[in-house]
């Protein structure tokens, strides 16, 4: 069943369309990635979903939920922010009883959250000491306390290094098989390995949509036809190394060193 149905969503500025009627559904308990280059209109397209952004036009919607859309929706932005004087725990309780969890549970729903997340340690740690990966990981912790339904990341990995980036795709990886998550990269290698569905944007348009052997059939099969930047990004593509979406052609990568 799809859990979440997006229908010609559209957000314009001056005029200008950064998310142009773009569609898509997730099914329940899939991982799908948006990706796409810097200015592709992914932050844009969250931010629809999330209820931060009101669409110009289109439609969304949540199927299976009743009541409060922030008990059901958990979110990841870009750049997490926390007050830097308030401790792990401190946050994480403030951001569960935001996210509807009741008072009685708030306490033990964010210990075990922050477990979870490989912060155990880190409780009582003022969150202005944490490092980009444990401030990632805590930015990940306030979007699962309350055990959403429905998962919405921003670049949840963009800004680590490979090391701290392999630690949160195995914690997404966890989070599958209760979860649908929708997650945002320029980087193809990291929807790879759990992700159900890929998701092309390119200026503002869903240009390309399906699993990744069905991209790469389309790369291979000359009746559909995927290009590169050059040719070494195609060969990269076929030799299944790193790539990163760029703004050239409909779908284009270069290689990642
Ligand atoms: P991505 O997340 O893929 O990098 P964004 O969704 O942040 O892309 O931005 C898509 C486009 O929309 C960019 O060209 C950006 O400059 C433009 N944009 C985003 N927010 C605004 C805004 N508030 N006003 C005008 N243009 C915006």
């Amino acid at each position: 069943m799809s859990m979440l149905t997006v229908d010609h969503l559209t957000k314009r500025y001056h005029n200008t369309a950064v998310v142009d009627a773009v569609s898509f559904a997730l099914e329940e308990r899939t991982s799908t990635a948006l990706i796409g280059p810097n200015g592709a209109g992914k932050t844009t397209t969250l931010s629809m979903l999330t209820g931060l952004l009101n669409p110009t036009s289109g439609k969304i919607e949540l199927s299976g939920i009743n009541g409060d859309p922030r008990k059901y929706i958990g979110f990841l932005p870009q750049y997490p922010q926390f007050f830097s004087w308030m401790t792990a725990m401190e946050y994480m309780e403030m951001a569960a009883r935001l996210s509807g969890v009741d008072a009685k549970s708030a306490r033990l729903e964010s210990q075990k959250t922050l477990e979870f997340v490989g912060l155990g340690e880190a409780l009582k740690k003022k969150t202005g000491t944490f490092s980009g990966g444990m401030r990632q990981r805590l930015g990940l912790a306030q979007a699962i306390v309350h055990k959403p339904k429905l998962l919405l990341l921003d670049e949840p990995v963009s800004a680590l290094d490979p090391v701290g980036r392999r630690e949160i795709m195995n914690l997404l990886k966890d989070l599958q098989s209760e979860t649908t998550i929708l997650y945002s990269t320029h980087i193809l290698n990291d929807a790879e390995e759990m992700t159900d569905q890929l998701l092309f944007l390119r200026k503002g348009k869903l240009v390309e949509q399906g699993s990744l052997a069905d991209v790469k059939e389309k790369y291979e099969n000359p009746r559909f036809r995927v290009e590169f930047s050059s040719t070494e990004a195609a060969a990269a593509f076929a030799a299944n190394n790193s790539w990163e979406a760029v703004n050239e052609g409909p779908i284009a990568f270069i290689p990642r060193n």
